[in-house]
Order: C-alpha cells, then structure tokens, then sequence
C-alpha cells in the first residue's frame, strides 16, 4: 500500500490550520479514522490525533507499534504517543491535552461519543480548565472533499484496474449462475487487480430484486432474459472506486434496453451539468429532468452520487437540495459518482455507475466501460 509522501501530508496539515485559524480553534482533537490517516498516512483500526499550530500529536495503541515507528521515520513531524498499558485512548488525550489549557481546542462533534465527550470535558473541568471544548463539523472533511493530486492519481489508478474488472466480468454474467457466484468472482477479481479489500459488499441483483438499490448478492440463479445490477468497488491504497453496470443475461428484450439507454443518457446529462462552482442539486436535477422526460421521474428513487474517498460516502453529495442541509458548489478536484437509476417493483430496475473528476471547466471519467448494451 502507497502512503501519501511527507510533503503532501505537510500540505494538507497546513489546509487544516488555515481551516482551524478560520474558525479561531488552536486545536483540533481527531477521532475519525479516515480523518487521521488522511493527515498522518496512519491507518488504523483506533487512534487519536490533536493538531495544534505547532503539534502533530498522533496516538496509536501497541497493536500498531511498528507502523507508528514507521510514520515518524517517515515523517519526523509526527509526535507519536503510544498508549501505556492499561490507559485509554482518551485519558491519553486529556494527558496530551494539558499543555493546551487556555486555548480554544476543537473536537469532532460528528464522530465522538456524547459519553467520550462527558468523559473528555469532566477529566480536563477537574485539571482546571475553565473553556469548553468546541464542537465542529466537517473540517477535516471539508478538506478531504477537494483531493489532492497524490490522491488524484490512487483514484485514477483504482478506476482503471476497476474498470478492466468490470470488462472481464460483464461477459461472464450469464443465465443460470446465481448472483452470489458471480459476485465471489467480482471479489477474487478485485483481490487479483490489486485491490486491498472490496470497497462494500458485491451488489448482484437480478430479476425483482434488481428493483431494489441496496439489494445484496444471494443465491438466486439468475434467469434468462433479465437485467442484472452489478455494482462494486475496490479500495487501492485506502481509495475507494465505485462503478455500476445493469447488464442483461441472454437475449435483450425492448423494454429493457429501452430503460438502460435511458438512464445512460440520464448519466450523460449530469456529467455535462458537472463543473467547479456548480449545486451539486444542479447536477442531480439534470439527471433527474431528463428520466422525468421520459416519464421515469418517480423510478429514479436515489441520489445521482455521492464523493469518493478515503470512505466509500463521502463529501460532496450529488443529491436534490434538502432544507436541513445546503451543500456548497462543487470545486476542482471533488471525486464523485454520477449513478441515476430506474426501478420498478417486481420487473427490475437499472443502474449505472461511473466515478468522476470535478475540474474547473467540467468533469473527467474515471471509469471507462462501456455503459448500453
Ligand atoms: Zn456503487
Ligand atoms: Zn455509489
């Protein structure tokens, strides 16, 4: 696995405290994972991480000895704090938090429990901290939704070697396998791309159930004549690249090829809408309109994407505008599907999947299959 050089993780600590001067925090306390190893290159199952303007103080238990030896080798920044036998993660904290009494020291108020945050706040109140901690949100996330051009090329590596799985696979789904064994294949495969792990469970759903969007893959056969939803991702040096085909086993029947032509232009008009300043809800309402043009507005029963990342869900989402939440313009270097889909209850449904640079004059594929059939 390929950890992002020293100089790029320099940069985005120096994103981060410009973030965290823009909101008056001297510190940031990290509990998200994805968070951490996006600014450390430390990727762990626990661990904590407080930035402040002159500390990068990354904290690992003894299971991850030798990767957090490697890090500060790597990167002689890093302030590592290994966890003492029989302390937690957070009295750690509240120990690594002391020199810091009297500054405004921010926590991540989406990803830490309400009883780590009662625990946090009692243990430093009786140190004799008088300010609050400052609950904020999406920072670290914030940052994460522009890549940079280290994590550019891992997503452009993924989506190719995602892209020649998808072109050995599609021929392979024929009338009679069933959908689980077409998706243990899809996974061997990503293992044999290179690929460190699926990025999710194998989505196969054939028949009816291709007429559910989070249908997994069982151990119905699949029969002759029916569209097949296969999505699937792969997640290379800890990216995460998401593509989706609707594919038919046998002979294709009008109505069917009818619907994935459909929504394949449905994709093309949000791809066109993609651009750097553009409502995400702009773009979700191009592919929208244009299924609604064919009187399929009510099939489409999703979001037409979502970014990609470090996390298989991330920042921006590419959905219709909601009043508890107002996503800001795309910018160069988002990474975001683009997957419309049509599904109608006990027939099937389709979808199509592709993953896409957001640049300032428009957008770049990622992914390259062919998408009709
Ligand atoms: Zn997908
Ligand atoms: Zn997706």
């Amino acid at each position: 696995m390929r950890i992002a050089p020293p100089d790029v993780l320099a940069r985005r600590i120096a994103r981060l405290r410009q973030a965290m001067a823009n909101q008056s925090l001297d510190a940031l306390i990290v509990t998200s994972l994805p968070n951490l190893a996006y600014l450390t290159g430390f990727f762990a199952s626990a661990g904590a991480l407080i930035v402040s303007t002159d500390l990068i103080g990354l904290i690992a238990d003894s299971r991850y000895a030798e990767p957090l030896a490697d890090r500060v080798r790597d990167w002689p920044a890093i302030r590592p704090t290994m966890l003492e036998p029989g302390v937690s993660f957070d009295t750690t904290i509240v120990s690594a938090l002391e020199p810091l009494a009297g500054c405004r020291v921010g926590f991540e108020a989406q990803q830490l429990t309400v009883a780590r945050h009662t625990y946090l706040t009692h243990e430093l109140a009786k140190r004799g901290w008088t300010d609050e901690l400052q609950a904020t949100a999406g920072v670290v996330e914030g940052l994460r939704a522009r890549k940079d051009e280290w994590e550019v090329e891992r997503l452009r590596d993924g989506a190719a070697r995602l892209s020649s799985v998808a072109k050995c696979i599609l021929p392979k789904v024929l009338a009679g396998r069933t959908e689980a064994d077409v998706a243990a294949e899809i996974e061997a495969s990503l293992r044999r791309a290179g690929f460190e792990r699926a990025a999710f469970d194998t989505i196969v759903a054939s028949g009816p159930n291709a007429a559910l969007p989070h249908a997994r893959a069982g151990e119905r056969p699949i029969g002759e004549g029916e569209l097949v939803v296969i999505d699937f991702g792969g997640v290379l040096d800890g990216y995460c690249t998401d593509l989706t085909r609707t594919v038919v086993a046998g002979r294709v029947g009008t109505r069917e090829r009818e619907v994935i032509e459909r929504v394949a232009e449905a994709q093309q008009a949000a791809f066109l809408a993609v651009r750097a300043g553009v409502a995400p809800e702009a773009v979700d309402g191009a592919a929208r309109e244009r299924l609604a043009g064919y009187g399929l507005a009510d099939a489409f029963t999703h979001s037409t994407g979502h970014g990609l990342g470090l996390e298989i869900h991330e920042a921006p989402r590419v959905t219709r505008a909601r009043p508890d939440h107002i996503e800001p313009p795309l910018a160069a270097g988002n990474v975001v599907t683009l997957e419309p889909g049509a599904y109608f209850p006990g027939w099937g449904g389709v979808r199509i999947e592709d993953d896409v640079l957001v640049t300032e004059e428009g957008a770049e594929w990622l992914t390259d299959v062919p998408r009709t059939l």
